[in-house]
């Protein structure tokens, strides 16, 4: 036998996590409410894989964004590629929209839910390995794309009993016209205060000035304060779409507060920004956020397409719905044989109530004392118990774990009895 090796780590990999319980119950159920409401707006699924093209993001993202610049997980494969593990949706989707020449059916609305993946420091609400919930509207250039996916995240977070926790901020990153002339403006002001800038806003000062707005740094934060306001350089197309989206919201009775300062940290946003931000998770305090992204099908080599789209964090998400309302997991029955000769009879009888939809929680070993224990232990609600003597008359003892009630009954009845006393109990809550 060859000498055991040293084992491995047994530890999950920093920033990542196992997902299994109530927190498994909890995305789940958040998945469910999402793709409920996705598919009420007429949006359908689209999984994309989970890496790609190192450049589907380098291209994308834009090389100043703190994703591209410090956070993505790239790696070469044994072919000599480069790739990356997708640190998030929008541009798999846009690639995807490419490949698979979907301008001929716009417009195309996506809804995708998976893990993303991005070196950050980890923190609570910060991990390596997280999951998004994604919308996406490619083709339509119009506000009303800016006005229903706000509805749809707004649906959302109402029907996740997340209302009242949250806050919508909204801006507009202006069109093309609009955001070159704000440009210019913050390029003057922040050149003339560039000793005060940070190292990495000094690089954005050249490459991309509007992503300093969105530093976390406490000195470029200071001189963000007295930044121009993007506001005073909007023109009459950017003045009138942001108009025409805010009306839209008003509406819808959607609440929001302009955020002047909020720019995404991606570089392919135009017009509508948004975020729904909670104070209820410390320092990780957006919960869902997107923008219109009209020029990025055509910089990743695509024909001009608008687009526009929104990604939650689910782990942000779960964190904040109240445990109650999601799903309790159906309590089994139980099925329980006593002595090795009514084995074979219960897997038979396990086997017939799981095919009418009930979970069964099997009892494999231990008597019968043990077995019953096992099974309050699991909450089930009624114990099938099949003892030989009972058997041999065509009988199995069905015993109530919530009043300790038993019966008699005879096999080719067990299903309709236990489906009347379960429908009974049902009633009774
Ligand atoms: P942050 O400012 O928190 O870094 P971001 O601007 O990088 O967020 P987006 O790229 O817009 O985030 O991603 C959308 C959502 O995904 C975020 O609002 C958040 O809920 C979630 N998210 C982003 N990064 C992480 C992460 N490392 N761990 C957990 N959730 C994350
Ligand atoms: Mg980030």
């Amino acid at each position: 036998m060859a000498k055991a090796q040293k084992g491995p780590k047994l530890q999950p990999v920093r920033g990542t996590h196992d997902i299994m319980g109530d927190k498994a119950r909890t995305f789940r159920f958040i998945n469910k409410v999402f793709q409920d409401i996705a598919k009420r707006f007429g949006h359908e699924e689209i999984s994309t894989p989970i890496f790609e093209f190192t450049e589907v993001f380098n291209r994308t993202l834009g090389e100043t964004s703190d994703v591209v610049s410090k956070e993505m997980y790239t790696f070469e494969d044994r072919g000599g590629e480069s790739l990356t593990l997708r640190p998030e949706y929008t541009a798999g989707i846009a690639r995807a929209f490419i490949s698979n020449g979907l301008q001929q059916s716009l417009p195309c609305k996506f809804f995708g839910f998976g893990p993303m993946f991005r070196y950050e420091r980890p923190q609570k609400g910060r991990m390596r390995q997280f999951h998004q919930i994604d919308v996406e509207i490619l083709g339509v250039p119009e506000p009303q794309a800016d006005i229903e996916v706000l509805a749809l995240a707004a649906t959302l977070l109402d029907k996740l009993g997340l209302k009242d926790d949250v806050t919508l901020e909204i801006n507009s990153l202006g069109d093309k016209e609009s955001r070159d002339n704000y440009r210019d403006a913050l390029v003057e002001y922040f050149t003339a205060h560039k000793d005060g800038l940070s190292e990495d806003s000094l690089t954005r000062l050249e490459k991309n000035p509007m992503r300093i707005l969105d530093s976390k740094d406490d000195g470029d934060r200071a001189l963000v304060e007295n930044a121009p306001r993007i506001s005073d350089y909007y023109n009459e197309a950017t003045k009138a779409f942001f108009d025409e989206v805010r009306v839209g919201l008003d509406a819808l009775d959607i609440t929001y507060v302009i955020n002047e300062r909020l720019v995404r940290g991606l570089d392919y946003y135009s017009h509508t920004a948004f975020e729904f931000i909670t104070t209820k998770l410390g320092a990780q305090g957006t919960v869902l956020a997107g923008g219109r992204y009209d020029g990025l099908i055509e910089k990743m080599g695509g024909p001009a397409t608008a687009g526009i789209g929104w990604a939650a964090g689910m782990e942000r998400l779960a964190e904040l719905v109240a445990p109650d309302l999601v799903p309790a997991p159906a309590r089994p029955i139980a099925v329980v044989p006593v002595g090795a000769t009514c084995q074979a009879k219960a897997i038979e009888i396990a086997q017939q109530l799981r095919s009418a939809g009930h979970r069964i929680e099997m009892s494999y070993r231990g008597n019968m004392a043990k077995r019953l224990k096992r099974a309050n232990k699991v909450h089930a609600n009624e114990a099938v118990i099949i003892g030989e003597d009972e058997l041999a008359r065509g009988r199995v003892m069905i015993k109530n774990l919530n009043d300790g009630n038993q019966q008699e009954v005879v096999l080719d009845e067990v299903l309709n009895y236990l489906n009347l006393y379960l429908s009974l109990e049902v009633k009774k809550l």
